[in-house]
């Protein structure tokens, strides 16, 4: 085993190889030798244990191995099929690609982020985005965050510190990732009022809960799940009327943030951002990378008054965005103040496509793949919006589903081994697995990216 260990080669007699001297220039010398160092003491640690071990010429094809992966990014495209259209674990909302360009321009050159081009001296970096807010919602001020959950933490930090704020049990929610409404209170210095029950909670049980310490009134979109049946809230007009009867703020945390009527696609019990102004609520914060099909980031909106308070907090400077993310929100929100967003916007786009659309589309992947002598079924298939918005909504789609079970695959495929195939491909594509058949679901699939997802399934076969 000692001798095995011996045997092993140098690093200078690695790095002086022909091999590596061909690629030498390629690759900074320090990252060279880390790697060889790397794979040889890979190699002893074996040795010792009296595994076997790699001779030299295998060693230096492992080295050139890892040197190549490290030039492969590990933020990749990849082409979802899952028929979910918002989900973080995909990068939430793909931007229109003017969004895109523009915060490519912005970000390459020196910008107008903080600087008056009219007076020449210190400007907002809220200004640009505010001023479109302003047209499109007609509401009196806004500021941007790097998320929704940072809006949550500055408006209560900055409105409810050291205060009272109420809220009912039925909205205590944990948003995701362990982020919980009661422990942003407690971080926050705001002394949490919980009212009423987790499926019942009136208008009264706000109001017995008013006193001199009350900051807020919060209110929070059930995203991620539905309390069914028995259950009681209040309206969004009582609860404005009660914190104007007591001039409390009402604060109504959206989470996905429609600056359209959703229930024009039939997804109901989802508020959207023009409604609950018009209703008279004094912050509305929601998410730039859900529905609104923008870049990460949270925005707050409401009353000029708090905004200014919200905006002076020291927190307002740890949790800014900055000027790539501003110029992807300002193309995106321009796209609704052009009334485009329905042609621009990736996510609206796939919402507002018919199933008649899906289906053609389908038809014709099947057909394709046929001649490839892939054998598919066209399936009634459901799209879920997801990205913790409407819950148990789901819109009718149209699927093509793979049975791994077929004579071209040698009949020895399962489900698992295709969908790790399907993500190995040079461009990775994730599907659904339901009831032993892989099912990919073309809403979700850019139509540019129907060639590549088509090669990817006939690579199956290779
Ligand atoms: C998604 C969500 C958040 C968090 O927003 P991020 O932008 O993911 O930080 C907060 N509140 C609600 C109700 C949400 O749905």
């Amino acid at each position: 085993m000692k001798n095995n260990a011996r045997n092993l080669p140098s690093i200078d007699k690695i790095i002086n190889s022909p091999e590596i001297k061909n690629i030498s220039n390629l690759y900074q010398r320090d990252l060279i030798r880390n790697i060889c160092r790397e794979v040889i003491d890979e190699e002893r640690k074996k040795a010792l244990e009296g595994l076997q071990i790699l001779d030299t010429s295998e060693i230096i094809m492992e080295i050139i191995n890892r040197l190549s992966e490290t030039d492969k990014l590990s933020l990749q495209p990849i082409i979802n099929a899952t028929g979910v259209l918002i989900h973080t674990n995909v990068g939430r909302s793909p931007l229109s690609k003017d969004a895109a360009t523009a915060m490519f321009e912005i970000s390459s050159h020196y910008n107008s982020l903080e600087f008056d081009l009219e007076t020449g001296e210190r400007g907002h970096r809220d200004y640009h985005i505010e001023k479109i807010l302003k047209k499109l919602i007609g509401v009196e001020a806004s500021t941007v965050v790097c998320n929704n959950a940072a809006s949550m933490i500055l408006i209560l930090s900055s409105l409810g510190y050291g205060k009272e704020v109420i809220i009912s049990r039925g909205e205590l929610i944990e948003i995701g990732g362990g982020f919980r409404i009661p422990d942003i209170m407690k971080l926050s210095g705001a002394t949490l009022i919980e009212v009423g029950t987790t499926n019942k909670t009136y208008i009264n049980d706000y109001e017995s809960q008013i006193n001199e310490k009350t900051a807020l009134i919060l209110c929070l979109h059930q995203s991620n799940f539905k309390i069914i049946g028995f259950t009681h809230s209040p309206s969004f007009e009582d609860l404005v009327k009660l914190g104007g009867k007591y001039n409390i703020p009402v604060i109504y945390d959206l989470g996905s943030g429609a600056l359209f009527d959703p229930k024009t696609f039939g997804i109901t019990d989802e508020p959207y951002v023009q409604d609950l102004i018009k209703k008279g609520f004094d912050i509305v914060c929601f998410s730039g990378d859900k529905l609104i099909g923008g870049p990460q980031c949270g925005i707050i909106i409401g009353k000029e008054k708090l905004i200014k308070i919200i905006r002076k907090h020291p927190f307002a400077r740890a949790l800014r965005v900055d000027k790539s993310i501003l110029a992807g929100l300002e193309v995106t929100l321009r796209h609704y103040l052009k009334g485009e967003h329905f042609q621009k916007i990736p996510v609206l786009q796939m919402i507002n496509t018919s199933q008649n659309d899906i289906e053609k589309r389908v038809i014709l992947w099947q057909k394709l793949l046929n001649k490839d002598g892939i054998i598919t079924e066209v399936i009634d298939t459901f799209s879920t919006i997801g990205g913790g918005t409407t819950p148990s909504q789901k819109l009718p789609s149209k699927g093509l589903s793979l049975d791994p079970k077929q004579d071209i695959f040698m009949n020895n495929f399962d489900c698992h081994l295709i969908t790790k195939k399907l993500r190995n491909f040079k461009v990775p594509v994730i599907t659904r697995i339901e009831q032993e058949k892989v099912i990919f679901d073309a809403r979700t699939v850019f139509p540019d990216e129907d060639e590549i997802l088509l090669s990817a399934i006939k690579s199956l076969k290779d």
